[in-house]
C-alpha cells in the first residue's frame, strides 16, 4: 500500500468510455484515494475545450492541449488553421487566474496504422513544437513506432522539452532524451509480464526524469490489463517502479510526483 500521493502524468476522462462515469470514478477512486494531481489530455480542438471543463471541476486535476497524430488525420482544416485555434484556446485560458493549462499535447507520430498521412503528422508536430516554444510549455509526445522521427523532431527543437508518454523506445535513446532535459513517462505497461524490455529502459533511466501515468481509459495495470483504467491505479505502476529501482513504492510514488512537479509547474 502507498500512502503518498502519486501524480498521474497523463490520462484521457474525456473518452466516451468514462460516459456517465467519470465523476464518479475521479471523486470516488482517484481524488477520493491517494491521487495527488491528473493530467487530463487532449487530442484535437474539440477534446481539448472538454478537458478543460473537466479540470475546471476538479482542484487538482490539469491540462495538456494539443493535436494527437491519429485526430489530425481527420481534420480538415489546414495545420495552420489548426494550431492557430488551439494557440486561441490555450491564450484565454492563460488570461484567467485560475489557468488549468500546463503543457501541449499529445502531440507526435502514429506509425501503427496503414494509410496515414506521415507529411500531415510531420506538420502538425512541427508546428505544436514552435508553439511551445512560444509559449514556454512542456510538451507530451506520443510516440507509437515512430522512435527515430520524434526523436529526431526533439533534436530539432532543442529548446523545447517536456515527456515522452507510456515510452517504448530503447534505453539509448532515453539516455539521449534525458541528457536533453526531457522526461520519461512509464504507464500500466511497466506491469505487464510480456513487457521486461520496458522495465530494462526504466532501470536505466535516472530516478529523477521518470513519471509514471495510466492514459487512461486505456492500459490498466497487471492485475487489471484490459479493464478500463483510471488514475487511481497509477499505484501500480509506482509499486512495479519501486522494485525496478530497488525503493520502496512511497519513495517511487513521492519521487515521481516531485518529478513531475518540476516539469509541469516549475517554469
Ligand atoms: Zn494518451
Amino acid at each position: 500500500m502507498i500512502t503518498e500521493k502519486l501524480f498521474d502524468s497523463h490520462a484521457h476522462y474525456f473518452d466516451e468510455r468514462f460516459d456517465g462515469l467519470a465523476d464518479k470514478i475521479l471523486c470516488e477512486e482517484v481524488f477520493g484515494k491517494n491521487v495527488g494531481k491528473v493530467i487530463n489530455v487532449g487530442t484535437n480542438n474539440e477534446n481539448n475545450l472538454v478537458c478543460l471543463e473537466q479540470a475546471r471541476k476538479y482542484e487538482n486535476m490539469y491540462v495538456a492541449l494539443g493535436i494527437h497524430p491519429e485526430d489530425c488525420q481527420y481534420l480538415e482544416e489546414t495545420p495552420e488553421s489548426e494550431v492557430a485555434e488551439l494557440e486561441r484556446i490555450i491564450l484565454c485560458e492563460r488570461e484567467r487566474s485560475d489557468s488549468k493549462v500546463v503543457a501541449i499535447g499529445e502531440i507526435g507520430y502514429d506509425f501503427h496504422y496503414e494509410g496515414f498521412d506521415r507529411e500531415k503528422q510531420r506538420e502538425y508536430f512541427e508546428l505544436q513544437m514552435l508553439l511551445a516554444k512560444k509559449l514556454n510549455l512542456p510538451v507530451c509526445v506520443h510516440d507509437r513506432e515512430a522512435h527515430g522521427p520524434c526523436f529526431d523532431m526533439a533534436l530539432a527543437h532543442p529548446e523545447v522539452t517536456g515527456v515522452f508518454h507510456s515510452y517504448s523506445g530503447s534505453s539509448e535513446m532515453a539516455r539521449e532524451l534525458v541528457k536533453r532535459g526531457w522526461y520519461i513517462s512509464f504507464s500500466g505497461v511497466l506491469t505487464f509480464k510480456n513487457a521486461a524490455r520496458v522495465r530494462e529502459v526504466a532501470e536505466s533511466v535516472p530516478l529523477d526524469r521518470i513519471l509514471i501515468e495510466t492514459d487512461a481509459p486505456y492500459l490498466a495495470p497487471h492485475p487489471f490489463r484490459g479493464q478500463l483504467n483510471h488514475s487511481g491505479l497509477t499505484e501500480y505502476t509506482a509499486i512495479t517502479l519501486a522494485e525496478v529501482k530497488g525503493i520502496t513504492p512511497d519513495e517511487a510514488a513521492r519521487i515521481t510526483y516531485e518529478n513531475a512537479e518540476r516539469l509541469f509547474f516549475a517554469r
